[in-house]
């Protein structure tokens, strides 16, 4: 007999066809225990695959069945990672497949925010281009500066290799550990985080968001940073005490910022965030291209295939 999946996102044709001959397939667009419908596909699941929710120890007890959570993302902040281990549920996600896609988002921030892209294409067409440029449209070079990055891992390193190889910057980091090959390949510097925030013109956050990283950068870390600096954020919104950083943008204690993730999405369309020239705001669109969402979904299908039949080789969180 096939095994039950609750999928709460939409595949592609392909995958769907995949999935379906290894399983029979409940879909919902969304988890919510609210739904008798959903709770009753819940309960005799013994696989889960989708983006996001909160899949906390309440949702996992009505979830008697499960064997394994497939999420589509590399970050699992949303998940109870202890209480599905004490149920010997597997977790598993895709790392690697998204990696260079994020890399790119977080080069183009840096680029978008420092040189003004958005902000000045936006001034050709509202017509305030009427003669030559004054220095009040001048952005800053990014070229030959110093990017400090923020939790050296897949996207990290992937980050490191487009600045230094492609803008000859200077790199910094600061992770748990350091990494000689990462010194060796980039010239890099491993440091603390008070000196990467003092030293850096960009500081580029690509930290999973757990307990210790929750609120890292805040009111004296933004007091530490060079007043002509841009903060980039990529890895999730909740690491940057967000009222902190718009109190830092407000004060002007730092240059500007590029955010592809907020500690609440959607970003409200009222959040003060969006009304400064100085940031670039994105909605979390890291990974999101046709190919690489894609590839997450592929891996996504694949690793739930593999735990659910006992064949689990990579990929898996908690086993
Ligand atoms: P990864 O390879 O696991 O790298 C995470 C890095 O963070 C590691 O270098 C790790 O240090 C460091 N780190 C973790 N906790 C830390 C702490 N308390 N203090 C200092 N450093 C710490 O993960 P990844 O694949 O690069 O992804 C990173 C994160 O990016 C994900 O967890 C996710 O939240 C986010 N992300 C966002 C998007 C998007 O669309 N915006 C897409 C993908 C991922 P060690 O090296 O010492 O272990």
């Amino acid at each position: 007999m096939k095994p039950t999946v609750l999928l709460y996102q939409s595949l592609p044709e392909a995958l769907y066809k995949k999935l379906s001959s290894f399983a029979d397939i409940k879909q919902f667009d969304t988890l919510s225990l609210d739904s008798n419908d959903f709770c009753s596909a819940l309960a005799n699941a013994s696989g889960l695959l989708g983006a996001g929710g909160n899949i906390d120890k309440n949702f996992i007890d009505h979830a008697p069945h499960l064997k394994a959570v497939s999420t589509v993302s590399v970050g699992y902040d949303n998940v109870d990672v202890n209480a599905l281990t004490k149920r010997n549920i597997k977790l598993m996600h895709t790392p690697t497949v998204l990696t260079d896609t994020v890399a790119d988002t977080m080069m183009a921030l840096v680029l978008a925010v420092s040189r003004r892209i958005p902000e000045l294409a936006d001034n050709i067409k509202q017509g305030l281009w009427v003669k030559g440029i004054t220095p009040d449209w001048y952005g800053t070079d990014v070229h030959h500066k110093t990017m400090g990055i923020l939790g050296m891992g897949r996207i990290g390193k992937a980050l490191a290799q487009r600045a230094y190889f492609g803008f000859n910057m200077n790199i910094l980091y600061h992770s748990r550990t350091e990494y000689t090959d990462v010194n060796d390949r980039f010239d890099a510097k491993y440091c603390d985080l008070d000196m990467l925030l003092q030293q850096s013109d960009f500081v580029c956050i690509t930290l999973p968001l757990t307990p210790e990283t929750h609120h890292l950068i805040s009111k004296n870390q933004f007091s530490m940073m060079k007043p002509d600096a841009y903060l980039i954020n990529a890895g999730r919104g909740a690491v940057v005490d967000e009222k902190a950083l718009i109190n830092a943008l407000e004060q002007k204690d730092i240059a500007g910022a590029g955010l592809d993730v907020f500690e609440t999405e959607p970003l409200s369309p009222s959040s003060p965030l969006l009304s400064m020239k100085n940031v670039v705001a994105v909605p979390h669109i890291g990974s999101a291209t046709k190919e690489t969402r894609y590839a997450m979904a592929e891996c996504a299908v694949d690793n739930l295939i593999a735990a659910l039949s006992d064949n689990v080789k990579e990929n898996c969180v908690n086993f």
